[in-house]
């Protein structure tokens, strides 16, 4: 998913791309990904004038731990997706930090845009934040560690309000 900029902008390009990408080294490591499908992209790549512009939709099944329990959770994500992107210019870096104001292109340093980590970076920041199984979840006993929707246990959960906590605090001595 490469493409040359200038030739692009030049000649008005124009392309449907669809594509399957395996993503699976982006959650490497990650113990709340228990798994992920392929990155669905489809996107229209169009070459403009002085830009070049990708637009259209990617989308993701993930294998989630709920945040609460850690059970799996199926998340199907869909993320919309639009950005432009134009060559960084020598001559725009010394206009100094007023010239960042234009934020809405991303510049590419190299002739050549890979698309590739743009989506990946679109897939992360779209991530569902605190996944949950349900949402009335009750998750795990802080002291023993069991499944509270799958048994009671017995300790004691002493459910303390925030802002209540802060009230004992204050009528302590
Ligand atoms: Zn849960
Ligand atoms: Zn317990």
């Amino acid at each position: 998913m490469q493409f040359h900029m200038q030739e692009w902008m030049a000649k008005g390009l124009k392309a449907t791309v669809q594509e399957k990408l395996d993503v699976s080294e982006l959650f490497k490591g990650r113990a709340d990904v228990l798994a992920a499908g392929p990155l669905h992209v489809s996107l229209e790549v169009a070459g403009h004038e002085g830009f070049v512009t990708a637009s259209g939709e990617l989308s993701i099944d993930l294998d989630l731990a709920c945040s609460r329990c850690l059970d799996k959770v199926e998340e199907h994500t869909v993320i919309p997706y639009f950005e432009q992107f134009k060559l960084a210019s020598a001559e725009e870096k010394d206009e100094g930090p007023e010239a960042d104001e234009n934020d809405e292109f991303v510049e590419v340093p190299t002739e050549r845009l890979d698309l590739r980590p743009f989506l990946e970076e679109a897939v992360l920041v779209f991530m569902p934040f605190a996944p949950l199984c349900s949402k009335d979840c009750k998750g795990l006993c802080q002291s023993c560690g069991e499944n509270l929707n799958e048994r009671a246990c017995d300790c004691k959960h002493e459910v303390i309000d925030p802002r209540f906590a802060a009230l004992k605090d204050l009528f302590k001595d």
